[in-house]
């Protein structure tokens, strides 16, 4: 076991989802065929949202998002600190301003009552939008925080690229699946190899606006419409044919391929099991560690267990005792905040001291669903040794 490298998180790659890719490998499109659309009425399915939209990456749907809300210049938009750097860097590639609210000390969610604050801090209309995360696979109160949008008149955009498959639980006692759309205006997955679905680059908005819809699937190809019942130009008799196109908004090319597609399929239907194995997973570590000194994550139900963050003093020591023993655990997130071009705009260390104070101890030890049962008891034991 010693010589193998235990990562915090990985893929897996079925025989069947080689297959799946290689039928369509030898199919007529590796591009903007028929599987993109297979794919993304499958996903919206498994998430209970009414439309999805693929595309190359969740980073790629974020700023589609970004565009879709029109964020501009003057747009001002508030995240969590503790995210990938993604959930803001949206913001910014329209030019708009990020502004954060610090997390929950507890369940590293994005601290409602901080956003609330903040907002009450500004005449109404300051702010544009939101973008919680359903941070290491729980998912955010987002019946509240469509409350507390509503009130401000802020869009609300679901990171949920950790969360396929959650689910919280709502005032009604009814589940919530993250980014069925009841709530957030928009949500972004990504298929990146270290989250539950892996098409080694890929990502998902999902959405109920089918006005937002339109706009997306506009932006993913150049801003460019062959709908004739869309075409803003008069058009000639003699330009009636199916060769035209009209290039409406500054789009982008962010499409998935068809074959990453296929394999997105292919886990999809693997994904319910797999959120299963986590959860097992999750459940032998805070057995493991309830007599430890070790601090385990606190979890809602409707988890979907992407990381298992536990909280230690000497961060340091056991993350390179686990090295030395070919455990490559990891730190999610270095604050956002903290980052140097985010301190270029005035953020500064001792901004969010819960986010600091979480950061200073947070790290994310192997889990991923073909994590073995062997494998997990020596992840355990190099920690408890240590
Ligand atoms: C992975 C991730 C992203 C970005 O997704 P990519 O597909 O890598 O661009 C954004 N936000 C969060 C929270 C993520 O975990």
């Amino acid at each position: 076991m010693n010589n193998k490298t235990i990562p915090y998180g990985k893929q897996t790659i079925t025989d069947a989802d080689i297959e799946a890719m290689v039928t369509v490998l030898k199919s007529d499109f590796l591009t903007q065929g028929p599987t993109i659309a297979e794919f993304e009425t499958k996903f919206a399915e498994y998430v209970g949202a009414k439309y999805a939209v693929a595309l190359s990456n969740g980073t790629a749907a974020l700023h589609l998002c970004a565009m879709a809300l029109n964020v501009t210049e003057n747009s001002k938009v508030i995240t969590t600190p503790i995210t990938f750097a993604a959930s803001a860097n949206c913001v910014r590639y329209c030019g708009g301003e990020v502004y954060f609210a610090d997390i929950d000390p507890d369940t590293f969610l994005l601290d409602i009552h901080k956003v609330r604050a903040l907002l009450e801090k500004h005449p109404k209309g300051y702010f544009q939008g939101i973008i919680p995360v359903d941070f290491a696979g729980n998912t955010v109160d987002l019946e509240a925080f469509r409350k507390l949008a509503d009130e401000f008149g802020c869009w609300i955009i679901e990171d949920a690229c950790h969360a396929p498959g959650g689910y919280f639980i709502d005032s009604k006692n009814i589940q919530q699946k993250c980014g069925n759309g009841n709530f957030a205006d928009l949500a972004i997955f990504s298929f990146h190899p270290v989250k539950h679905i892996a098409t080694g680059e890929g990502g998902m908005i999902t959405t109920n606006n089918k006005e937002l819809y339109d706009k997306l699937m506009l932006l993913r190809t150049h801003g460019i419409t062959k709908d004739a019942n869309k075409f803003k130009n008069k058009i000639s008799e003699v330009e009636q044919g199916g060769w035209y196109y009209e290039m409406q908004e500054l789009g982008y090319n962010y499409r998935l391929t068809d074959f990453q597609a296929a394999l997105g399929i292919s886990q999809l239907t693997r994904a319910n099991e797999n959120l299963q194995r986590r959860k097992t997973l999750a459940k032998q570590y805070d057995n493991a560690f309830a007599n430890s000194p070790i601090i385990t994550p606190i979890s809602f139900e409707g988890n979907a267990y992407h990381l298992y963050v536990i909280q230690v003093e000497n961060r340091l020591g056991l993350y390179e005792h686990l090295r030395k023993n070919n455990i490559f655990a990891q730190v999610h997130y270095v604050p956002t905040h903290l980052m140097p071009y985010y301190q270029q705009f005035g953020h500064k260390k001792g901004d969010f001291p819960h986010a600091e104070n979480y950061y200073s101890k947070c790290l994310s030890i192997p889990m991923y669903h073909s994590l073995s049962d062997e494998e997990q008891a020596y992840v355990v034991d190099c920690i408890l040794k240590f």
